[in-house]
């Protein structure tokens, strides 16, 4: 199990590239370039090809064993082959937003902006000083006049990472572990993300419906189931639905264009009632978080928004205001509000139904890559299809 430490450094996953430069008797030089990896841990490989000193072109196709590889867009590029960490994980860096995170293979989009691109414009500063590098070791290499080997050596790079003195070799960087290492649902893709929250980088799907079902809903059940106090996990469950609507929101306004008005108003949140986030959520963005809800559950959930309110703010107590606006006349001014298991477990499937809704029609404004996520249930029938064999 790899280390799940926040802001880690991750060391290069080492290997060695070898460029073999031959010159025929008609002076014409040929080179070669080999990339071999013999060290213990996880390396993955992607090239691109890229003109000197070090501008990125575009991505190879590597292919399998055997497979003819692309053509050099432009005469005189090079190809220049990148390898992952240790983990077999790349740092992945936004040309829009700036920020960083870690990815396998394919990352097509910014988990924190939503910016959607190739892997090329998502090189990091380190990767590409390490193409500029790589570039001038071809042309040293090339330079020569009776051809010869020419090594870059990542291994001593991958070395270098555990040395806590002395001078890092050339071509050395590393990559830092992130805060929410998550698979993503809909792809099984890996990411490894600053924060909480985020796209997946390899389908675009939101994950603050994975994180809200399976790290708040399903521990917020495990308190009710154990008695408690349901008072509190009725607050938890509210609270967690506020802060999923407003990373939704946020996104939105983001990237949906909108009247300075509608924009101010949605920023200025926060949605305490529920009744509001409806309408705000279906007139702006024709999203109806309330989506196959029965009218006794709705009214349900608004009561509880109310009482969230009096949870967090009001040490519990009913006052005047909450039983004019909730209309709760079971309770009088000063009364502790009191929960039940049934009430604290409803709660919870009425935040994780209006979440779906939320979740599902942010996706129909904002798709995610259907590629990905087929390609995973394509291999997800297979392995039923294999599983069913079996019995
Ligand atoms: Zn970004
Ligand atoms: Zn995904």
């Amino acid at each position: 199990m790899a280390d799940q430490k926040e802001f880690r450094e991750v060391a290069h996953s080492g290997g060695k590239v070898t460029i073999s430069v031959k010159v025929d008797p008609a002076g014409q030089k040929r080179y070669q370039q080999k990339w071999e990896h013999c060290r213990p841990n996880a390396a993955a490989l992607f090239a691109v090809y890229a003109v000197p000193p070090g501008l990125v072109l575009c991505q190879v196709n590597l292919g399998g064993i055997g497979s003819t590889q692309d053509q050099p867009p432009v005469p005189g590029s090079f190809q220049v082959f990148i390898s992952s960490d240790s983990e077999g994980k790349f740092g992945r860096q936004c040309p829009v937003c700036g920020e960083y995170w870690r990815s396998d293979l394919g990352a097509h989009v910014c988990p924190y902006c939503g910016t959607q691109a190739d892997v090329v414009a998502f090189l990091t500063i380190a990767q590409r000083s390490y193409v500029e590098q790589y570039c001038a070791k071809m042309i040293e290499a090339l330079e020569v006049e009776v051809g010869g080997e020419y090594v870059i050596d990542m291994d001593a790079v991958a070395d270098a990472a555990d040395a806590s003195v002395g001078e890092k070799p050339p071509f050395y960087y590393v990559e830092l572990s992130q805060q929410n290492r998550f698979t993503c649902k809909a792809c099984d893709g890996f990411n490894d993300i600053l924060g909480t929250f985020g796209y997946c980088t390899v389908c675009g799907t939101r994950n603050d419906f994975q994180e809200l079902s399976d790290k708040t809903i399903k521990p917020l059940r495990d308190r009710i189931n154990a008695g408690g106090p349901y008072e509190a996990c009725v607050r938890d469950a509210v609270a967690a639905f506020d802060s999923f609507v407003s990373q939704y929101v946020k996104q939105l306004i983001r990237h949906v264009p909108l009247t300075p008005a509608r924009r101010n108003r949605l920023e200025n949140g926060p949605f305490h009632n529920l009744q509001m986030v409806a309408k705000e959520l279906k007139t702006t963005f024709d999203i109806d978080i309330l989506d196959g809800l029965k009218p006794d559950d709705i009214e349900f959930g608004k009561l509880m928004f109310y009482r969230r309110h009096v949870y967090e703010h009001e040490g519990g107590e009913a006052d005047e205001e909450y039983i004019a606006k909730s209309g709760d006349n079971t309770v009088k001014p000063k009364q502790a509000l009191r929960e039940t298991i049934e009430s604290a477990h409803r709660v919870a499937a009425t935040v994780l139904k209006l979440a779906s809704n939320l979740h599902n029609g942010f996706h129909e404004m904002i798709p995610p890559l259907k590629g990905p996520i087929e390609e995973f249930r394509r291999y997800q029938e297979q392995i039923k299809k294999r599983h069913a064999g079996e019995d």
